[in-house]
């Protein structure tokens, strides 16, 4: 498939994607297309075909792409100033020593979960924005605080000037109904604490999300295909 091919085959499930979330949850819903694993073609695609929001798992492949892209410039070409900059969110397990490896690069840090992340990101990056990321699967190894741990980190991190935008949930892979529950308890602590931002909803959830208040969706694999094995959740 040509880059032109690729371009217009994304641009096309673009139109069907914002269609599908704005029918459920509204205008306002954001939708961050998550290309992790995914080559640079496809990351300049996906910006060639609108997607203004991307989101990386991994802080050396999120720094990598940016760069090229920048590099690449507004038409793939060369460098040149970007049209339509990207805006990078970072979703995976965020390791202290990474922060200042991507901070240039990241507009919404959304797995923030823990004090030391925090402290850091404050140091770093003044007034950078984040989400605060909820365990939803009780899975340890998914990432996340505790619904009791959340309150506090929301203050700390606001204490240390950061924009505290919302909260961000992942739900167990299949979970069904156990995923609504935890979407429904992140929207009301949200409500709580009066913070705009609700980032639940992925491919396979995206509909239960968006019925229980979701504001932002991420989406790999309905847009790009099959995630690569290695980056499976
Ligand atoms: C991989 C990932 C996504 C996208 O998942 P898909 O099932 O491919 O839509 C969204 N959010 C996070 C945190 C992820 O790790």
């Amino acid at each position: 498939m040509t880059n032109a091919d690729l371009v217009e085959r994304l641009t096309e499930r673009r139109l069907a994607l914002e269609k599908r979330v704005h029918s459920l949850g509204g205008e306002g819903v954001a939708i961050v297309a998550v290309t992790k694993g995914r080559g640079l073609d496809v990351v300049e695609a996906a910006r060639a075909a609108g997607f203004g929001d991307l989101g990386e798992n991994y802080a050396q492949e999120l720094r990598s792409k940016a760069r090229a892209l920048k590099d690449l410039g507004p038409d793939g070409t060369g460098p040149g100033p970007e049209p339509q900059p990207v805006a990078w969110h970072f979703l995976g397990r965020l390791q202290r020593n990474k922060v200042r490896l991507i901070s240039e690069h990241v507009s919404l840090w959304q797995s923030i979960d823990r004090t030391a992340v925090i402290e850091e990101l404050g140091r770093r990056s003044p007034g950078a924005a984040v989400l605060i990321q909820l365990n939803l699967s009780g899975e340890p190894q998914k990432g996340g605080c505790s619904f009791s741990e959340a309150p506090a980190l929301v203050e700390r991190a606001a204490a240390l000037g950061l924009q505290v935008d919302g909260l961000m949930g992942v739900a167990a892979a299949g979970a069904g109904g156990q995923a609504r529950a935890g979407f429904r308890s992140l929207v009301r602590l949200a409500d709580e604490l009066d913070l705009p931002v609700r980032s639940i909803g992925m491919s396979d959830d995206l509909e239960i999300a968006l019925e229980e208040g979701s504001t932002m969706v991420r989406v790999g694999s309905a847009l790009f295909g099959p995630r690569p094995q290695a980056t499976r959740r």
